[in-house]
């Protein structure tokens, strides 16, 4: 059952990993799901909005397309339904006097992923996508009520995958993974037809004429298809992504949606400044794999890494910031190449974003372990992340994990209750030297998890991706050789600052960001060598590599921005910085 006591975003993943669940969110949240606001309510947010009419069976919105925003209905009924992957229309609610229209995708102006159609003549008050925001601000009791609602929504969409794009493809192929992957991490419904088992499946095959070889094939709510898409790709088909405006100056772009990225969009949108956020893959970074973070503050029971980043990204463009997920940056410079002024940063697709100020927040990558032919599972056999979506995929089945720091013993230990048997590779003497004794606890009581210290893999046999063995030594015994289709590895990770090349911000040794005391002049705490630019987080040199730092560090870089934009407006202006408070 979801936790009733829980808040609606941290089940959200949880609710889609339950989709099979018996009972709904639709059934044991309904009250909260589809509020009836009292009339007094209604008045108050009259000024957010417009009154519209509509006839019997106009539609309101049509999946796919961009709808007019939150719409309370204040006479007649409108039917909310959706179509699965046949074509089977499903009836979700019918909305009548004092209930609103709308989910996530309201807040960001994004396509519907619901159909609504008028029963009978309908007057409603229309509040479109920014006045929704300053409504959830400028009506706390009233916006927490909406916001709780349109969170809920979303999670009944995503437990029933209705409304979203279907893929078309067998469940173990590689790049069917890596798109359920991309759509699961981004909170976004999905349904997947296997053609080997589906009727459906081999019907949209012959449709579309597509050839086995072609697959997966991807068909979009809007009607489009697409073949073996990139994660841009699908992302701009159904409405994730949209492009930047090339005109468009921003105080503050911050590169990389993680948990430090996302905490100083939080305070910067919150504080008014206007923010664009750009990440490569999705939001939450590393502490969106974490299958339970039980070290950050306020959160006895733990908490899944994705739950609490989902909060955060909701929370963010609550404050009005503005998403490119994904969009890899690639380069930064000054605008024009100026010595001064504000910076451009460039992105993979040749997009070109502008901003008075940079926050560098793009973490870490995990590494790779070196050994012949990993290339060919990874996708399929090897994981990086051990999340719903893995552990569905081993269940029942034994898999190796090497790594010994503390995301390697969460792993384990979420893998553990879904799977028979995990081997724990340790290169290492013991584990305690790296992992944080409660996690060292749980896994010695753990009896399908066997930990092998001193061990190193030495070699990865299977063909046409799928891994069939795993050979391994442990310290100089026999080379031993198990059945094990999967492998995760877990060993560290390096900064992601690549595309800091050539732009002048320093790094240490290791390629971090050097940041205030460690430049070589005088610079704000987390400012870069180069003034306006700041590092947060994992990628900045010298901090904590944990989820309650780079939060910390996403915090207290809104006050230094603060300093550095009045300084550039000052100097504008010819006038001394104010100081602020
Ligand atoms: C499995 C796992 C479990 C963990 N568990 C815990 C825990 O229990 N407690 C704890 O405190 N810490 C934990 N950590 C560590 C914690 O997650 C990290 O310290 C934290 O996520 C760092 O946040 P960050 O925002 O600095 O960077 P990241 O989380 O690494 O986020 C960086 C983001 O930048 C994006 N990016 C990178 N390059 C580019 C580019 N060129 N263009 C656009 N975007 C880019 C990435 O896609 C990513 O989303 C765990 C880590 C892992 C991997």
């Amino acid at each position: 059952m979801l936790d009733p006591s829980s808040s609606p975003s941290a089940n959200l993943v949880a609710a889609f990993a339950m989709s099979a669940a018996p009972q709904s969110i639709i059934d044991t949240r309904r009250h909260q799901m589809f509020p009836v606001l009292e009339s007094a309510d209604i008045e108050r947010v009259r000024r957010f909005g417009k009154v519209r009419f509509y006839r019997a069976g106009e539609a309101l919105v049509q999946v796919g397309n961009v709808g007019p925003g939150l719409t309370i209905i204040l006479t007649g009924r409108v039917d909310i339904t959706q179509h699965d992957e046949s074509g089977h229309r499903r009836h979700i609610v019918t909305h009548g006097p004092g209930s609103f229209m709308g989910e996530l995708a309201q807040l960001a102006g994004r396509p519907a992923l619901v159909d609504a159609h008028a029963q009978d003549e309908v007057e409603a008050l229309v509040i479109p996508p920014e006045r929704l925001r300053a409504l959830l601000i400028g009506e706390a009791e009233l916006g927490e009520r909406v916001m709780r609602a349109l969170i809920l929504r979303r999670m009944g969409l995503l437990e029933t995958g209705a409304g979203g794009p279907v893929i078309v493809g067998r469940p173990q192929n590689g790049d069917v993974l890596r798109l359920e992957g991309f759509l699961r991490r981004n909170a976004h419904p999905y349904q997947r037809l296997n053609p080997e088992t589906d009727a459906d499946a081999k019907a949209l095959i012959e449709r579309f004429h597509v050839d086995t070889g072609q697959l997966p094939i991807v068909l979009c709510p809007g009607g489009q298809l697409l073949r073996n898409p990139t994660e841009p790709e699908l992302a701009r088909c159904i409405g994730l992504l949209g492009p930047i405006d090339p005109n468009r100056l921003y105080d503050v772009i911050v590169v990389g949606a993680g948990p430090a990225g996302l905490a100083a969009a939080v305070y910067a949108g919150s504080e008014g400044l206007s923010v664009l956020v750009l990440d490569c893959r999705a939001f939450g970074g590393q502490a969106g794999a974490s299958a339970r973070i039980e070290n950050y503050l306020g959160f006895p029971t733990g908490i899944s890494g994705m739950a609490l980043m989902a909060r955060a990204y909701n929370q963010a463009q609550k404050f009005g910031v503005e998403m490119g997920i994904p969009d890899e940056v690639t380069g930064l410079d000054r605008l024009d190449g100026a010595e001064s002024g504000p910076f451009v940063l460039k992105l993979s697709n040749s997009e070109r974003a502008k901003a008075r100020s940079i926050v560098i927040a793009t973490g870490a990558r995990y590494r790779r372990l070196a050994v012949d032919g990993l290339e060919a599972f990874e996708g399929s056999s090897v994981h990086y992340w051990a999340s719903p979506l893995e552990a569905k995929l081993c269940s029942g089945q034994e898999v190796a994990l090497v790594g010994a720091g503390n995301s390697a013993g969460q792993a384990a230990v979420y893998l553990a209750s879904h799977v028979a048997k995990v081997w724990l590779l340790v290169r290492g003497q013991e584990l305690a030297a790296s992992m944080s004794r409660y996690l060292v606890d749980r896994i010695a009581g753990l009896t399908n998890v066997e930990v092998l210290t001193q061990t190193k893999v030495t070699g990865l046999e299977g063909r046409d991706g799928v891994l069939e063995a795993i050979r391994w030594r442990q310290g100089s015994g026999e080379e031993v050789s198990r059945p094990i289709q999967h492998l995760f590895l877990f060993i560290g990770a390096d900064p992601n600052t690549d595309w800091l090349s050539g732009s002048g911000v320093a790094l240490d040794a290791k390629g971090f960001v050097l940041t205030g005391g460690d430049c070589n002049e005088p610079r704000n705490p987390l400012e870069t060598s180069r003034r306006g630019i700041f590092a947060i987080g994992d990628v900045r040199s010298g901090s904590v590599k944990r989820v309650a730092a780079a939060v910390g560090e996403g915090a207290q870089v809104v006050a230094t921005l603060h300093a550095t934009l009045a300084s550039m407006e000052s100097k504008i202006k010819g006038e001394p910085a104010a100081q602020r408070g």
